[in-house]
């Protein structure tokens, strides 16, 4: 299985429009950071996690040539507004494509975006999409994909696990009912906004807990706001715990 990710950084991206600091102002490749989403390969297959804003530009720079499904981790609009970019792929493998959410996804999605649930839109040019709701595990293609209920402030979103890998961002609690679900991993990725607490997101400090709490192999931090430099902050991390950053692919 191969992990890529796609964005790495928060809802405005890094840079931030009109910001100069050190980070967003930063030569460092690294420091660029897109609306946060991971591609999963296996089998031949390619499913998405989350559809950003900036996944027009992510697909060309992974030059993706095929998209298999969706699984959404929550209706915000760092996380769906790419959702649209998704027709070529529908174009040409003329698949209507499968979308995984909540129920609460779902609506957030059938409302940004009712001109493509919309039987009767007379325009053309739009994808096909084949909506399901997460009320469980689920298989795709032979791979088991387990959710894992956690909180972004108050807002009850999903984190998924897939084999030896799970991916958790936009959280801010991991409830105790969910930690079982993130033992015994390979890669471990988790929200990682900047040093100060968050009411929605975890902390810099608060994720390397539930790092060594959870003990997986290795884990990796998303959804990093432009507070946190990557060469910076990657040389005061424990050897197994690295920053994410856009276009980095993980073997598993
Ligand atoms: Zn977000
Ligand atoms: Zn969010």
């Amino acid at each position: 299985m191969k992990l890529t990710f796609l964005g790495t950084g928060t809802s405005t991206g890094v840079p931030t429009v009109g910001c100069e600091c050190a980070v967003c102002t930063s030569a460092d490749p690294h420091d660029q950071r897109t609306r946060p989403s991971v591609m999963v390969e296996y089998d031949g297959r390619v499913v998405l996690i989350d559809t950003t804003p900036d996944f027009r530009q992510q697909a060309l720079r992974e030059r993706i040539k095929r998209l298999d499904a969706v699984i959404f981790t929550h209706g915000h609009a760092d996380h769906v507004l790419g959702l649209d970019e998704t027709r070529v792929f529908y174009f040409r493998q003329q698949v209507p494509l499968p979308l995984y959410a909540d129920e609460a996804t779902l609506n957030a999605l059938r409302r940004v975006f009712s001109y493509i649930f919309d039987q009767t839109y007379k325009y053309g040019g739009i994808g096909k999409l084949d909506a399901h709701t997460i009320d469980g595990e689920f298989e795709l293609w032979g791979q088991k994909f387990v959710p894992v209920p956690v909180l972004h402030g108050d807002l009850p979103v999903l984190g998924f696990r897939f084999g030896p890998v799970a991916y958790v961002t936009d959280f801010s609690t991991v409830p105790k009912t969910s930690l079982p679900l993130l033992e015994d991993l390979e890669v471990l990725v988790l929200d990682a906004l900047r040093h100060a607490p968050h009411p929605t997101h975890s902390s810099l400090e608060q994720s390397l807990a539930l790092v060594e709490r959870l003990r997986p192999r290795r884990a990796f931090f998303t959804h990093i706001a432009h507070e946190l430099g990557h060469a910076a902050t990657n040389a005061t991390l424990p050897a197994h715990v690295k920053l994410a950053h856009d276009g980095l692919v993980i073997e598993v």
